[in-house]
């Protein structure tokens, strides 16, 4: 329960992260975050630790400390100036397929995920590394055509350059998880002011 999310605010409430609880609670002792509670109202340590002996939510989660108990955080919002700085999208498996959207980037093909491979763009034969710039999808054809190959050798074509994919791609694909109506509000705002930051 610990390792559950919870969505990180900036100064300006807007999504930036999702964090561990562990994570968020730590945050609020050191008073570098509030809680935002679902009315909307922020609360420091003190007052959500007051607030979570006081009532009594129906299918809420608790920590239990021996001392005390508290609610568990869906919300939290920075204090200070110093933006969080976006988290690096870890280089896995999960997060190369949803880059790529489940398709073959060669041509464009959508198989059931089993029939994909990732594909080195430089061979590892040829000394092409696994990084974010060098692997795509893969459909199980295009990757035996392919071989160990260079695209342009066979006549091959990428749908697009391959780069590491934004933090908040990956942000909102958490986000289509767990049904949690305060963050929706959060996020879309977020997911609007990012992109058009980033034209
Ligand atoms: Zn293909």
């Amino acid at each position: 329960m610990l390792s559950q999310g919870v969505l990180v605010l900036n100064k300006n409430w807007m999504a930036v992260h999702v964090c561990s609880v562990r994570r968020a609670i730590s945050l609020v002792c050191q008073d570098m975050a509030r809680v935002v509670a679902s009315d909307y109202q922020i609360h420091d340590f003190d007052s959500w630790r007051m607030l979570s002996q006081h009532i009594e939510i129906h299918g809420n989660q608790y920590i239990h400390t021996p001392k005390f108990r508290i609610l568990v955080p869906e919300v939290i919002l920075l204090t200070g100036f110093n933006r969080m700085p976006p988290r690096a999208v870890k280089f896995n498996r999960r997060n190369i397929y949803m880059r790529d959207h489940y398709t073959c980037q060669y041509c464009g093909v959508r198989p059931d995920k089993e029939s994909l491979t990732i594909d080195h763009v430089v061979p590892r034969s040829r000394g092409g590394r696994s990084t974010w710039e060098n692997v795509v999808l893969a459909c199980q054809s295009c990757n035996s055509k392919k071989g160990s190959h260079l695209h342009e050798e066979v006549g091959m074509h990428l749908a697009h350059t391959p780069k590491r994919p934004h933090w908040m791609s990956t942000l909102r694909n958490t986000l289509k998880g767990p049904d949690r109506p305060i963050w929706q509000k959060f996020v879309d705002v977020a997911y609007w002011n990012v992109a058009l930051e980033e034209e």
